[in-house]
């Protein structure tokens, strides 16, 4: 049977994050007190007019294929929001494609732009699935090691030398999952310097962009001119409006990339699914929902970080946006691998062992605080037992 396997996927494992939401799924299961930190998706409700505006659209039969970029109406719409929130500029005709998920629109750009021989800059620690998007094309992921002990800048002694001539690609996430860090203006601009001195696209991944903290911004690298035309911007609604379910996500671009990118969608997906689509025209109504989403996971980082910091061994900093704190942990001369199985093992408590965000993330560990208030009240409370 192996054979048949195409070569660029022997060797891909499923999500390390997906697999441990199913351990702790099934320790529930057998009845065990888990309580699980590895949650990758809001633990709100989806807005009520966004659900109301999905039922009316089935009631009113909006339910067959739609254009293949996405409803005229919603490319309006995240035009829009894409000037006035990240100051990007994208022609709601031609350079917006609506898909079902960011993690599509992801695919979508690696997949019409990249072949074998390729090389795409995947910073560490970083999200789980670029690597192994990148090497579902055949091309190969190179990757920069950010320093913990830098607050993982970005800098351009870091990245000048992962660029060779094959680079073709470098894709960065601000706010940052698993890091929590939020691009300062300096690093964006050492990102347009690069990019406008070299022959690469960027993919900017901006999924978080609705929870950053402490009056910070997103800072979009498409807002730069200079480099506009050769940024693929990634948004969508699973985090913003807690719509992870619905699927629905979408890239920026400029026309020519767009189109490239528009062919290999029209043949993969047709469209992202329509209702989906005239719900979400509604999620542009629900800044009050977003805000207050916000606010809560404000509430509960500030509530988390000094909490860790009280137990030994935990060096947490503040996220400066999305919401996980990524702590480093010594305990015992344990990895984070070991010391996530002693704490689940031992104290009922799931969470990340930074290994899966990279190689340099031996010694940290990323906890969810999309999750209530007493929930990480009673898993410190578990946690500092056992560790002490
Ligand atoms: N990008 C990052 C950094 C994420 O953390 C996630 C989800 O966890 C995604 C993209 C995927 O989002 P979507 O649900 O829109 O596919």
């Amino acid at each position: 049977m192996k054979r048949f396997i195409n070569n660029n996927i022997a060797g891909l494992e499923p999500p390390r994050t997906v697999e441990l939401m199913g351990i702790a799924a099934k320790m529930k299961a057998e009845g065990r007190d888990v309580i699980s930190l590895v949650i990758g998706e809001p633990d709100f409700d989806t807005p009520l007019k966004i659900k109301e505006a999905a039922f009316d659209a089935i009631l009113r039969g909006l339910t067959h294929y739609v254009p293949a970029p996405g409803i005229p109406e919603l490319r309006k719409k995240i035009a829009e929001k894409l000037f006035e929130y990240d100051q990007v500029i994208a022609d709601p005709e031609s350079e917006i494609i609506v898909t079902p998920g960011a993690k599509f629109a992801i695919y979508l750009s690696l997949m019409t732009f990249l072949q074998d021989g390729d090389e795409v800059i995947v910073l560490d620690p970083s999200w789980v699935s670029y690597k192994p998007l990148v090497k579902l094309t055949g091309a190969t992921p190179v990757t920069v090691a950010l320093d913990p002990d830098d607050n993982y800048r970005l800098t351009r002694e870091k990245l000048l030398p992962a660029i060779t001539k094959k680079t073709k690609v470098m894709i960065v996430n601000s706010p940052n999952n698993p890091t929590g860090r939020v691009f300062t203006e300096e690093e964006i601009q050492i990102l347009a310097d690069i990019v406008a001195k070299h022959d690469i696209l960027l993919i900017s991944d901006e999924v978080y962009d609705s929870i950053i903290f402490d009056g910070r911004n997103n800072i979009s690298p498409a807002s730069i001119s200079e480099i506009r035309d050769k940024v693929i911007t990634i948004n969508g609604f699973s985090k913003s409006h807690a719509m992870t379910g619905w699927r629905l996500g979408y890239l920026a671009a400029n026309k020519e990339l767009t189109r490239a990118m528009l062919n290999v969608h029209s043949h993969v997906v047709t469209c992202a699914p329509s209702l989906v689509q005239y719900a979400a025209l509604a999620a542009f109504e629900c800044q009050d929902d977003v805000k207050n989403m916000a606010s809560e996971y404000a509430k509960r980082r500030d509530y988390l970080v000094p909490a860790l910091n009280a137990i030994p061994g935990f060096d947490c900093r503040y996220p400066e946006g999305a919401f996980y704190a990524y702590p480093r942990v010594h305990f015992k001369g344990m990895n984070a691998m070991q010391i996530c199985s002693y704490i689940l093992e031992n104290a009922g408590v799931l969470i990340t062992p930074g290994a899966v965000y990279g190689e340099g993330g031996e010694n940290s560990v990323r906890i969810s605080f999309a999750t209530s208030i007493s929930n990480l009240e009673e898993a410190i409370r578990r946690i500092s037992a056992v560790l002490r």
